[in-house]
């Protein structure tokens, strides 16, 4: 009787299709969310899904070819705790750098670090559209700025030099033919 209930509460979640670089369509800008119903609740639980499936810390919508702002995070250990951040906007706190090895799900298997401010203050609406603003820094502000660019159409890889980046490149493209011929 008791999981026959439980089973009633059970979201129905579809793992998403998410983009690899250099696909364009990871260059578009997303817009501002206006409609706060139902549909967009359905998206960031998929969103979230897909983030933890793929066993990521950030995903943001861009990501998923929904070019709308919103971001996912999730950086417990359990992942028991998610972060929903809407139409999300960010100043910088604290000039000083914060170092960081990023990966990210649309290039996956390479790392490499990127340095970022470290602290930053960010105003964004949540789940439910409520807003919010909270401080941040360390690993968290650094996830935020990752995902934010990403709705901006920018890439971790951008903030590599030319050369990292042509290299990351060519090994993505060499990968590709070899899965075609394989
Ligand atoms: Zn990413």
């Amino acid at each position: 009787m008791a999981s026959l209930l439980t089973n009633c509460f059970i979201k129905i979640m579809t793992i998403l299709t998410v983009l690899r670089f250099p696909d364009e369509r990871l260059r578009t800008v997303a817009k501002p969310v206006t409609d706060f119903g139902p549909a967009l609740q359905t998206q960031i639980d998929n969103m979230l899904e897909t983030m933890y499936e793929a066993q990521g810390i950030g995903l943001a919508a861009t990501q998923v070819n929904v070019h709308r702002q919103v971001i996912v995070i999730d950086l417990s250990e359990k992942k028991d705790a998610p972060l929903v951040l809407i139409n999300p906007s960010f100043e910088v706190l604290d000039d000083e750098a914060f170092d960081y090895q990023e990966g990210c799900l649309s290039v996956p298997t390479f790392y490499d670090d990127v340095e970022r401010p470290k602290q930053c203050k960010v105003k964004y609406l949540d789940y439910h559209g409520a807003e919010m603003t909270i401080d941040c820094d360390g690993l968290l502000a650094t996830c935020i700025q990752h995902e934010m660019d990403h709705l901006n159409g920018i890439v971790f890889l951008d903030h590599l030099s030319r050369l990292k980046r042509d290299r990351v490149l060519k090994k993505i493209q060499k990968d590709a033919k070899a899965e075609l011929v394989g």
